[in-house]
């Protein structure tokens, strides 16, 4: 209590008519303070349950506006938060009280087609690369990211980022080659595997601990024009039977076959027939990124698992299966989501799914699995921060409602579902919890054997703990136990 007063005083101080002109002086984009034009709208994220005041938002246009910003932030003792797509399910791009450095006018993407790098400035989401990359722009490339295409790649990649070219290719941080961050001192450094390693290494799956990105630097494969999507519908009494068939099927499917199956309801929509509209139902939806000839072959065992209540699967362009889910993520709804790695998928855990299912409090909520096993898991676990290699799914425990009189028991649903999953679980996957009850069991869960060398490397770039808006890795030692900083590059 008393620290939220002090924050609450501190940032009253700060927001006096000098200070926002010092900052608005230092940087070239907007900075907005409450009441002011402009910051309702600045302050609103994807997740409609998240309702945050912060005390200034400096709308960044440059990587010279963030190094102010980080600036403006140490020397005054502002809490701040980043923002890049505004995704985040518990909102950490925003904070109560302090500065939000907003990376969204930070969005552009550069194609290197020869050498196939992609950059993308810290605000881009994945469909702006997505756009750039695609045939559409005439490259026929794509870089690995996730299956929405409003959400921010800084997040995404700096936890993780599984979509449809995970199984392939790896995660997105797997195809990361280098960053340009703004560490806690106001320095832009470079990190890759030969500058800055240390910091490479942590950015890998440290999340927003060590600073602004304001660059990404990816590898990008190539991808034929069209792929083949995969959206077969079957009514949820065949949900226990499919999930099965399907942990045999993907043991011996080839890579380019992405598979994310959804216990969830079918939509209401003119793509079902009226008949099997709001039923619930299991979805299977895919990718086939392979040559173009055999995905039709690969995908058509999951759409003759019975009778389907509807069969959207098709050949399409990439970058339009990269859209093909963004209908049912609208801003401002309700949502409250949890994650659970699974080393098996065995009948007991199949029967908690399916029950949990049949109860869900609302028609939009959802149940994911996530079929990772493929390139991600043959990376060593010390490579690379993330350290869940070792685990073939993910389940993704999706409460979507939209009354918030509703709430308590939407959320109630997703914590209950999680708790039954504990005795299978090995950890959470650090891109989908919904709001963190227990930050420092949850991330130690996370990150395992490698929280200690996060923690040493977090006191090397931000001893202070500046960038304690994320999800926190405190430094280690704590700043009283050091000596002075050492980060010298
Ligand atoms: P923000 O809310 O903008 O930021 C989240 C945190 O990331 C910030 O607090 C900050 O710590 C850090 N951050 C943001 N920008 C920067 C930066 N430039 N530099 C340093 N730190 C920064 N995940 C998957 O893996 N695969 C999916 O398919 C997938 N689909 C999703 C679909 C939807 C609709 C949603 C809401 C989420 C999905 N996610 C998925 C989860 C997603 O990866 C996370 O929510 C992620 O945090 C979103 O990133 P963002 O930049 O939009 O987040």
């Amino acid at each position: 209590m008393a620290a939220v007063q002090l924050s609450a005083q501190r940032a009253r101080a700060v927001v006096s008519k000098e200070t926002v002109t010092e900052l608005q002086t230092a940087i070239h984009g907007q900075v907005l303070v409450p009441a002011g034009d402009g910051y309702d709208e600045a302050r609103r994220i994807w997740n409609g349950m998240i309702d945050k005041r912060p005390a200034l938002i400096a709308r960044c246009t440059s990587t010279a506006d963030v190094i102010a910003a980080v600036d403006f932030a140490r020397e005054h003792g502002v809490p701040l938060s980043v923002r890049g797509g505004g995704h985040n399910v518990a909102g950490k791009a925003l904070c109560d009280d302090g500065l939000v450095i907003d990376l969204s006018p930070m969005r552009a993407v550069h194609v290197d087609p020869d050498a196939r790098v992609v950059r993308a400035q810290g605000g881009a989401t994945l469909g702006d690369i997505d756009r750039e990359t695609s045939a559409g722009g005439g490259f026929g490339l794509a870089v690995p990211l996730g299956v929405v295409s409003r959400t921010g790649v800084a997040g995404l990649c700096l936890h993780g980022g599984m979509g449809w070219l995970t199984r392939k290719h790896g995660l997105t941080l797997d195809n990361l080659i280098a960053v340009e961050i703004v560490t806690a001192d106001g320095r832009l450094r470079r990190a890759s595997e030969t500058e800055n390693a240390d910091l490479f290494w942590a950015v890998r799956g440290g999340g927003g601990n060590f600073g602004v990105v304001t660059s990404f630097e990816f590898r990008a494969h190539s991808i034929s024009p069209e792929v083949w999507f995969l959206c077969a519908m079957y009514p949820m009494s065949q949900a226990k039977r499919i999930v099965q068939f399907l942990e045999r099927f993907m043991r011996q499917a080839p890579e380019e076959l992405a598979v994310l199956v959804s216990l969830w309801s079918a939509p209401n929509d003119e793509s079902i027939p009226s008949e099997h509209r709001g039923e619930p139902v299991i979805v299977l939806l895919g990718c086939y990124s392979g040559p173009f000839e055999k995905g039709e072959r690969t995908i058509q065992p999951l759409r003759e698992l019975g009778e389907p209540v509807a069969d959207l699967s098709g050949p399409m362009p990439f970058a339009q299966v990269q859209c093909s889910l963004d209908a049912d993520y609208p801003d401002g709804r309700l949502y409250y989501w949890k994650s659970v790695y699974l080393p098996e998928l065995d009948e007991q855990i199949i029967d908690v799914l399916v029950d949990a299912a049949r109860r869900r409090p609302s028609p939009l909520t959802s149940i994911d699995v996530w079929f990772l096993a493929g390139a991600a898991m043959r990376v060593r676990t010390d490579a690379t921060a993330y350290v869940r290699r070792d685990v073939p799914y993910a389940i993704g425990i999706e409460s979507n409602w939209t009354d918030p009189a509703e709430s308590d028991a939407n959320v109630a649903w997703a914590k209950k579902l999680f708790d039954a999953l504990q005795p299978f679980s090995r950890g959470t996957y650090l891109n989908f919890p919904g709001f963190m009850e227990d930050s420092e069991k949850l991330l130690r869960g996370a990150y395992g054997a490698n929280y200690k060398r996060l923690g040493a490397i977090k006191a090397r770039y931000d001893p202070d703990n500046l960038f304690k808006g994320a999800l926190n890795i405190p430094p280690n030692p704590p700043v009283a136990e050091r000596n002075p900083p050492s980060a010298d590059k």
